[in-house]
C-alpha cells in the first residue's frame, strides 16, 4: 500500500470513530481532500481509489488542476476569492466554501448566471474573531443570509469556518459549538443551512463531534507541506 493509501484510510477511519462517538452516520460527513500545493498527480492516485471531493484555497491553482484532471472529480472551492477570479470559481468548482462579502455574491451570482447555473455555497464566519481571518461576525450571518436570497444563481447550503489554531483541538471545541449553534437558529428561522464546513487536519475529529458536514483535511492525507 502506498503512504497516501494508508493515510487517506487512516483519516477515513479517524472520521467514522468520530461519527459513532457522537452517534452520527458516517454518511453525514463529506471529506474534502485538500490539495493545495500537492501535484496533480496525488490528487490523481487518490481519485483513483475512489475519493472524488477534493479542496484548493487558491482559484487559479483549482482551475489549472482540475483542467488536467477527470471530470469525476468534485472540486470545491475553499479560500477567500477575488471578484478577478471568480470566472474559475463558476468554471470548475461544484461548491464554494468561502462567500464573505455582498460584492463578492454580486459577482458570483452574475457569472454563475451567465454560464446558467447555481453555485452552491457557503458562508464564512471568522468565528474565533481574529483580525486576520475572513468570514463574517457572527451577529452578521443572519442578515447576511436573508440578503443573498435576492441572487438567483448562488444557492446557500451552509456555514464555514476556521477555528482558532491551538495546540490541543479541545481547545477550539467551543467555537465548533457556536457555528453548529448558528445554523441550527437559522433552520429554526425557516432557512436551511444544512452544511457546516469546519474542521482541518488537526481538529476534524472535534468538528465532526460537534456537527461538521465537510471536513477540509490536507496535510494528514498528502503529507506536510
Ligand atoms: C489548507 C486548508 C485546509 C487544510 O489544512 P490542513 O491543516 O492541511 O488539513 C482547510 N481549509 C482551508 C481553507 C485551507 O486553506
Amino acid at each position: 500500500m502506498s503512504s497516501l493509501e494508508t493515510r487517506y484510510l487512516a483519516v477515513c477511519e479517524r472520521i467514522e470513530r468520530a461519527c459513532r462517538r457522537a452517534g452520527r452516520s458516517p454518511g453525514e460527513v463529506t471529506l474534502v481532500a485538500v490539495s493545495k500545493t500537492f501535484p496533480a498527480g496525488l490528487v490523481a492516485a487518490l481519485h483513483e481509489l475512489g475519493h472524488v471531493d477534493f479542496g484548493e484555497n487558491k482559484a487559479q491553482e483549482l482551475a489549472a488542476k482540475a483542467s488536467d484532471l477527470p471530470d469525476t472529480i468534485r472540486w470545491h472551492a475553499i479560500g477567500h476569492l477575488q471578484r478577478n477570479k471568480v470566472r474559475d470559481v463558476i468554471s470548475f468548482a461544484h461548491t464554494f466554501h468561502a462567500l464573505d462579502s455582498d460584492r463578492l455574491a454580486v459577482e458570483l451570482n452574475r457569472r454563475s448566471e451567465a454560464a446558467g447555473r447555481i453555485l452552491p455555497c457557503l458562508v464564512q464566519v471568522n468565528v474565533s474573531g481574529e483580525a486576520t481571518k475572513s468570514g463574517l461576525d457572527p451577529d452578521a450571518v443572519h442578515g447576511f443570509v436573508d440578503g443573498l436570497a435576492a441572487f438567483a444563481s448562488l444557492r446557500v447550503v451552509g456555514l464555514m469556518t476556521l477555528a482558532s489554531p491551538a495546540e490541543d483541538p479541545e481547545d477550539v471545541r467551543s467555537e465548533f459549538a457556536v457555528m453548529r449553534r448558528l445554523a441550527d437558529s437559522y433552520r429554526g428561522a425557516g432557512g436551511r443551512l444544512e452544511a457546516l464546513s469546519m474542521g482541518m487536519s488537526h481538529d476534524f475529529e472535534v468538528a465532526i463531534e460537534e456537527g461538521a458536514t465537510h471536513v477540509r483535511v490536507g496535510s494528514a492525507i498528502f503529507g506536510e507541506r
